[in-house]
């Protein structure tokens, strides 16, 4: 095992991967730029080093910083965690190369998919489902308009270097197409720095449906269930539910069949997450996130499993010590995503916590490294905390949510607290009645009201 592993990360994720390493008995280094200097996950590492100034491109997607910081301080190995450098397969090798050993799949896994069109090539190979389209990326518009009238409107251009809901345009008919192809290629190239972009169905009212897997590379390959992830805004996550409301026990095998059998066919090791859209009983495979995903905690409730604990013995060279049968889903947990935003407009809100109360008792975990007195810089992303709790049915969870989020006070910023506070009263959303689109349909509808 590990002794010392550097935790090339920031905020909740970062203190999150310290939680495990202290579990296991490793000693952790935390890599902080200038503005993260008091920073919870700073103050409870064993060791810290200053990386560089606030910009993440001069800090945390430092690769020389980040590298040299293992070397002064003896890592054995690197936890990329989330977001910045966790799916750079450049990043990855590196590490590899300067001796350190990677806590991720192997660099040429996220290669693979890290490009949705290789991506989309690799699973069609491995049996899974996709969603109908091109699985090349098309250079000529009249190729686009008659796949698309192949496949039938609303398509969605996609960019296959996109990331983060971002780089994707739909369009209803022929006109719209041809004014969305060069407008979604220039925005590609300028976002992700590759103009490639797909074709792909529209699909109206699906559900964002994700398998996480767990794989160690020596033969064994397990899901631990799904999430749902269907409540979004702007393709962005805002609240994710396990297991999900529209599934049931032989459409969850189902489709866990499929992903572990592909999964051991690639050679998958490493945790990692196979994501669908999920409408009418069928599933569509969207992408693979080959990372720890910001919404595992729901699945690590209703297993029991620690997944950043695996994924480190994994990278340690251990086997998988569980086999499918032994995975057992117990009750239901909902995780919501607390911004620091203004919880109608979505403008970022950083700035000083001046009172900060977090909720506790039975089933309530919160993963976030606020505190009083702590001063959300303005240079990252705006996730601050995460509220996960869990019930023995969804009723109950969703009572406890409830109770949760009334007891919850951070002061002296905006937050998206009042808006899940609303949002957890309606009806749809207590029935379990949503798609993809449900949010915007209803912030759409309030603003006709208004
Ligand atoms: P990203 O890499 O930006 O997260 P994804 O391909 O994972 O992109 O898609 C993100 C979200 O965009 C999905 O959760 C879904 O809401 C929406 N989406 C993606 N593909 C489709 C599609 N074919 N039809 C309808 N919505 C889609």
């Amino acid at each position: 095992m590990f002794e010392k592993i550097l935790i090339a990360n920031r905020g909740e994720i970062a203190l999150r991967i310290h939680r495990a390493c202290r579990e296991l008995g490793i000693q952790t280094v935390a890599v902080h730029s200038t503005a993260d200097a008091d920073a919870m996950h700073v103050r409870l590492a064993d060791e810290s080093v200053c990386i560089g100034p606030p910009p993440a491109r001069q800090s945390y997607l430092n690769v020389a910083a980040l590298l040299t910081a293992a070397d002064i301080t003896g890592a054995d190995a690197i936890h990329p965690g989330v977001g910045f450098l966790s799916e750079s397969a450049d990043f990855a090798a590196m590490v590899q190369e300067h001796g350190f050993t990677w806590i991720g799949p192997s660099p040429e896994h996220i290669r693979i998919m890290g490009d949705k069109i290789t991506a989309k090539q690799a699973v069609m190979k491995l049996g899974i489902p996709t969603v109908p389209g091109s699985a090349e990326s098309l250079t000529d518009d009249e190729e686009a308009v008659s796949l698309a009238n192949e496949i039938g409107y609303p398509v969605l251009v996609k960019a296959t270097g996109g990331g983060g809901g971002k780089g994707m345009k739909i369009a209803r008919n022929e006109a719209e197409l041809r004014a969305a192809l060069p407008l979604a290629r220039s925005e590609a190239k300028a976002f992700f720095n590759n103009d490639a972009v797909f074709l792909e169905k529209f699909l109206e009212r699906p559900r964002h449906i994700e398998l996480q897997i767990l794989g160690d590379g020596q033969g064994h390959v397990v899901h631990l269930g799904e999430r749902d992830c269907s409540l979004q805004r702007r393709h962005q996550k805002l609240l994710e539910e396990a297991p999900s409301p529209a599934l049931n026990a032989a459409a969850r095998q189902e489709i866990g069949d499929i992903a572990v059998k592909a999964m051991l066919d690639f050679g998958y090791a490493s945790a990692g997450t196979l994501e669908f859209l999920y409408e009418d009983g069928k599933f569509y495979f969207i992408e693979m996130n080959t990372r720890l995903q910001v919404e595992h905690p729901v699945t690590e409730w209703i297993t029991g499993i620690d997944l950043v604990r695996e994924q480190i013995k994994i990278a340690a060279g251990a086997a998988l010590s569980f086999r499918q049968e032994d995975i057992r889903l117990h009750g239901h947990a909902i995780e919501v995503r607390i911004n620091a935003e203004n919880p109608d407009t979505f403008a970022p809100s950083p700035g000083l916590i001046t009172d900060y109360h977090a909720p506790g008792g039975p089933g309530v975990r919160v993963d976030s490294g606020l505190f009083s007195g702590y001063r959300v810089p303005s240079h990252y992303d705006s996730l601050v905390s995460k509220l996960i709790v869990h019930g023995a049915t969804r009723n109950e969870c969703l009572m406890r949510l409830r109770r949760a989020l009334e007891e919850y006070v951070i002061s002296g910023i905006e937050t998206t607290i009042p808006l899940h506070r609303r949002l957890i009263q309606s009806p749809d959303f207590l029935n379990g009645d949503y798609d993809i689109h449900w949010l915007e349909r209803l912030m759409e509808d309030d603003r006709t009201r208004v």
